[in-house]
């Protein structure tokens, strides 16, 4: 493709992305396809000959875009957010364009430093005291898996990357019964096993019991167990839960325990000060992520991931074989060694490019505008005695239940809610996901798509209430 030819379609493509944007609303939020719709539409073979980019494209939007489900739809309410916004788009229009791989300091100079510097940005803009260090990793499952293997080789002198685990005694990984599913496939791929995964039982507020965890902590050690991590989570993903940092950092203190903090989804509400007490004690953690990729408007993937004791995770990682030699030596950074993959995407580009565009001021209205929407209909379902408020995070999130009137068997009101869910997520007005908590089914309202607005909120819920009035009368309940 020549360049006369690639200006053309650059500019009709940026037509589309702008009416993509203006018209997503209409859209069904979830793809409305089978499994193997779209496969089918796609041929077996390669083509032979190079196609013309008006079909390529004309395919894109008749046959791709019907199987996408629209996480930029104002009514996406499921799953955690995994927002965007039209300066990231375009930071990520020029990082595709340069396609430099960013691996050393000297493969783009630019990449290493603004990268070093908007993490000090988001390290002020969210509070970390001093004494933390960022990079960007791609998403918080990896960062994780960073930190894990960071612990194993403190508690074991760096013994286990250099001769294995063998010899090594019984490792043991703590996490609350709320913790995020990727920390248990983490732990496995750490090597620590997942039977050695601790799995401590939550309070009321679906919170890490700090006695508990002490407790088991205690167990193994007499067990002849070395204690390496624990992982404490800010918003668990099921209900939002926030794990008590300072109490789990002191008992992490007397043991000589990594402690890790995922705050993946709501370290982007600590930009509003009302809500740092979740990181109070967090000068206690030896690392600590969050994902902007998820609430801070800036498209997957981007995970910020701190740490107070760079050494250890260069330690961990730093392989340099003589072709990866640049002259520069210590004088500069190499995030190479920061992780797990050596090439690395221009992802502080877009992070740049959406801190600038909203300002502290801008993140602050935008996310506290999710609560406030959020805060204002947690409180009108919570007057209305057909619905139950089961778990409530005080951020952007909650869980909710139908109490169809006069049934008392739970697990009728289970099916009922899981009919109530698919049957709103099949009018492609809105999309909701479910978990279980203590047992019982509940649909997950996750508010935080930029454009969300208080309407489409209202919007929802009252699809919500009539859709339930119509199984209603279906059950014979109503
Ligand atoms: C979403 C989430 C993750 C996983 O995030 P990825 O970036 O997709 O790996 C981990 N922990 C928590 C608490 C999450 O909410």
């Amino acid at each position: 493709m020549d360049t006369r030819e690639f200006r053309k379609w650059a500019h009709e493509m940026a037509d589309w992305m702008a009416d993509y944007l203006e018209t997503v609303e209409e859209r069904p939020v979830r793809a409305a396809v089978e499994p193997g719709d779209i496969a089918k539409r796609l041929p077996s073979t390669p083509p032979e000959a190079g196609e013309d980019m008006g079909r390529i494209f004309a395919d894109f939007r008749e046959t791709i875009l019907p199987g996408i489900t629209h996480w930029q739809h104002p009514a996406f309410f499921a799953y955690f957010p995994a927002n965007s916004s039209p300066p990231s788009v375009l930071a990520e229009m020029l990082t595709a364009t340069l396609g430099a791989q960013c691996m050393s300091w000297q493969t783009s100079p630019a990449a290493t430093e603004l990268e070093t510097r908007v993490m000090e940005w988001l390290s002020q803009l969210i509070g970390l005291p001093e004494g933390f260090t960022g990079c960007i990793q791609d998403t918080a499952s990896t960062a994780s898996l960073c930190a894990l293997l960071s612990a194993r080789e403190r508690a074991t002198d760096f013994a286990s990357n250099r001769s294995g685990m063998a010899g090594q005694g019984r490792m043991t990984v703590y996490c609350s019964e709320e913790t995020h599913s990727s920390i248990e496939k983490d732990v496995g791929i750490a090597g620590f096993g997942r039977e050695n995964l601790r799995k401590i039982a939550v309070d009321d507020s679906y919170a890490m019991r700090p006695d508990l965890l002490s407790e088991a902590i205690d167990r193994d050690v007499a067990g002849g167990f070395t204690p390496v991590c624990v992982v404490a989570t800010i918003g668990t993903t099921g209900a939002g839960g926030i794990d008590p940092v300072a109490a789990i950092a002191k008992i992490c203190r007397k043991h000589g325990i990594w402690l890790h903090v995922d705050a993946a989804w709501a370290g982007s509400a600590l930009v509003l000060p009302e809500h740092r007490w979740m990181i109070e004690g967090i000068e206690g953690a030896d690392s600590f992520l969050f994902n902007p990729h998820k609430w801070l408007f800036t498209n997957f993937d981007c995970t910020a991931y701190f740490v107070r004791d760079p050494a250890a995770l260069v330690q961990t990682f730093e392989i340099t074989p003589e072709y990866l030699k640049t002259a520069e030596g210590d004088r500069v950074v190499n995030y190479r060694d920061w992780g797990i993959q050596l090439g690395r995407r221009f992802r502080a580009l877009k992070l740049w490019f959406v801190l600038r565009h909203y300002g502290a001021f801008g993140l602050r209205q935008a996310i506290g505008g999710h609560i406030a929407m959020t805060r204002r209909l947690v409180e009108r379902m919570q007057a209305d005695q057909d619905w139950e408020v089961v778990a409530d995070s005080g951020l952007a999130l909650f869980c909710f239940r139908w109490l169809p009137a006069g049934i008392a068997d739970p697990v009728r009101v289970d099916s009922l809610n899981e009919a109530l869910m698919q049957r709103v997520n099949a009018t492609g007005r809105a999309y909701f996901t479910h978990t279980r908590l203590r047992g019982r089914y509940v649909i997950r309202w996750s508010v935080g798509q930029t454009a969300t607005e208080e309407r489409h909120v209202e919007a929802a819920w009252a699809l919500v209430r009539e859709t339930a009035a119509v199984l209603a009368v279906e059950a014979g309940v109503g």
